[in-house]
């Protein structure tokens, strides 16, 4: 996108084809007026416009421009936060609401995929959380303790079952959360948008919104080259935000993340890792991750940004810590490379935010947020259609402050992460 070939990667090469949208011309009316195309905007008008809301989503570049079209695809259920810590930190009625969505998220998205007929590579095998030593094996068990109190089909899985399932011995453990799956990300938010089209949302793209302003009966948000006159406004920006939402943004600490694609790997070789193919990641700090596309790439990635010496760090980094998980790849090449930000909180967790009276926003997934955009969009939708109050979501409403030393953290996750990086070349 933008001729940029580090934004997108590999997903925009395999992706189908963006529905047919035009920049915002002239001045429109609406109920609802949804910023920003990705899944949590998408998926607001979608549920909206078939509710029978008269829909108008406004992308300041094109769908899935943001996060949503450069993620690793891991539909995940819950957040990084220990399911017990969820209740502790937002009290117990929010915190099991938010555990009870966020655990069937998945499943929401699965529905939709094929309720809609989204070719997007959809996988439903489950994710492996994999341990990294007796520290990350205590931390597994905790989780699984915690998930199968609440009912959640996961499985501990011991050193011999993950080396079988991942095709590595490297792991001291997993844990395999059979809710779970992977998609090609940037094919879902555009199959996404194709159905809110369908549905009769109007979408327009190349129309960042420059300003809001109050208007007698509702809102009118305005781009260079028209407005939009609507009862409710939904912001959908994350960690993607631009003006004139700049709270959301500095709320919180983007760290970057970076992804390689192999070439596609022969047939013995694709047995030979994740033969049942669910996505995975391990319990570093710096953590890594890896999955298949539908061709057989391998989707391999962690934390840093691909610019400056970090492009070539990363990559040599890359190279080695494959050829130490698999040595069975031998010196496989690199196809494509890409990375994004990822919007995180101070507590991890995601936000709900009342910016002023009928403009609302969920933000802050925390790396988690294809399978809860998702299900916070649908809640978005019921919400400006006056079904569900604002004492029915799964967060409380809070302020958008700015994240404590945020400019030093996130040049501590980009610099930090070359170092780690680095640092792993001498293990
Ligand atoms: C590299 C990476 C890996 C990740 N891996 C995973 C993963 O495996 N699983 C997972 O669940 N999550 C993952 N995430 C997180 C996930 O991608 C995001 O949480 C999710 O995409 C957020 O969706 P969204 O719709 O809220 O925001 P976004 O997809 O970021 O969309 C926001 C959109 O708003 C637009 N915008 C901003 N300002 C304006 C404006 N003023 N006017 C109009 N439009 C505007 C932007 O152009 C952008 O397209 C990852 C993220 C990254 C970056």
């Amino acid at each position: 996108m933008q001729n940029d070939p580090r934004s997108h990667g590999l997903w925009e090469r395999t992706a189908p084809p963006s529905p047919a949208t035009a920049p915002l011309a002239g001045d429109l009316k609406a109920d609802v007026v949804v910023v920003g195309g990705g899944y949590t905007g998408l998926s607001t008008a979608l549920h909206a416009a078939r509710d029978g809301l008269d829909v108008v989503l406004l992308e300041g570049v094109e769908i899935g421009f943001g996060g949503s079209g450069r993620n690793v695809g891991l539909v995940n259920a819950g957040m990084w936060v220990m399911p017990d810590d969820v209740p502790a930190t937002l009290g117990r009625e929010h915190g099991d609401r938010l555990l009870d969505l966020l655990g069937d998220a998945p499943k929401r998205v699965f529905e939709l995929v094929r309720m809609h007929g989204i070719d997007c590579e959809l996988e439903t095998a489950g994710t492996l959380h994999c341990a990294v030593g007796a520290k990350g094996l205590a931390e597994l068990g905790q989780r699984a303790e915690q998930w199968l109190a609440r009912g959640a089909d996961v499985r501990l899985l011991d050193a011999a079952e993950t080396a079988a399932k991942i095709g590595s011995p490297a792991y001291a453990g997993s844990l395999l959360d059979r809710r779970a799956g992977t998609i090609q990300p940037l094919a879902y938010v555009r199959g996404l948008a194709r159905a809110a089209l369908e549905h009769g949302a109007r979408i327009h793209t190349q129309s960042p919104v420059r300003a809001a302003e109050k208007v007698p009966g509702g809102w009118r948000v305005a781009t260079e080259t028209g407005s939009v006159t609507a009862d409710w406004i939904v912001v959908a920006t994350d960690a993607y935000t631009n003006l004139p939402w700049s709270e959301i943004r500095t709320e919180q600490i983007h760290l970057p993340y970076f992804n390689f694609a192999t070439v596609p790997l022969d047939e013995a070789l694709r047995r030979s890792i994740l033969p049942e193919r669910q996505g995975a990641w391990d319990t570093k700090d710096v953590l890594s991750s890896f999955r298949f596309d539908r061709a057989g790439r391998l989707v391999f990635g962690s934390v840093g940004a691909l610019r400056g010496t970090g492009a070539r760090v990363h990559r040599a980094w890359a190279k080695r810590a494959l050829a130490r998980i698999f040595p069975q790849l031998g010196d496989v090449a690199f196809e494509a490379e890409w990375y994004g930000q990822i919007g995180m909180t101070e507590n991890s967790l995601p936000r709900f935010h009342r910016l002023a009276p009928n403009v609302v926003a969920f933000s802050g997934y925390n790396g988690r947020g294809i399978a809860p955009g998702t299900v916070f969009g649908r809640l978005l939708a019921e919400h400006v259609a006056g079904r569900i109050g604002e004492a029915d979501l799964p967060l409380p409403v809070t302020d958008a402050r700015e994240a404590r030393l945020r400019r030093l953290k996130e040049a501590y996750y980009e610099v930090g992460a070359q170092i780690a990086h680095l640092a792993d070349a001498r293990l």
